[in-house]
């Protein structure tokens, strides 16, 4: 069967559209590769000014921080109301990392902040209590941190 988008586009990011984006800003072969856990965690601080030209910035912008990606059911589908199985096998950022960010932002006067992704309902899955671990891990920093002030 004819591939109609390939004649629509001239590239189509299957995986990952920010890393496509930057290997061809690059210079570099584009391929359908995951942004690495280095490339995340500095992207999302070389981006965060961004925010400042959001049109509910500073309120009620609403911050939402990427925990992971994947599932841990990504082998047999996952739960029909979410797309997390679809990015495969999990990948957790580091604690450490996510409160750079929430740091940086809030520098930037960001007050509001939501950690993602999340099921599409209440249910509480395995992937998302380690989300829940690193909410905790976040508000303990938050406490102990004398110049976070949210
Ligand atoms: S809700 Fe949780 S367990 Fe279900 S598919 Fe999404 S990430 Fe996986």
């Amino acid at each position: 069967m004819h591939d109609l988008s390939s004649d629509l586009f001239d590239l189509l990011a299957l995986r990952d559209p920010a890393s496509m984006t930057f290997d061809v800003l690059e210079g570099k072969t584009p391929s359908q590769r995951w942004r690495t856990s280095e490339e995340w965690d500095r992207w999302l601080i070389l981006g965060a000014d961004s925010v400042l030209h959001h049109p509910d910035y500073p309120m009620p912008l609403i911050a939402e921080i990427e925990t992971y990606r994947g599932c841990v059911r990504y082998a047999s589908g996952g739960c029909s109301f979410c797309v997390e199985p679809m990015k495969g096998e999990p990948v957790f950022r580091r604690p450490a990392a996510i409160i750079a960010e929430v740091e940086r932002l809030h520098e930037l006067g960001v007050r509001n902040f939501r950690l993602e992704p999340r099921p599409a309902s209440s249910h509480i899955c395995h992937t998302h209590r380690r989300t829940i671990h690193l909410h905790l891990t976040l508000m303990r920093s938050k406490n102990s941190s004398q110049g976070y002030h949210p």
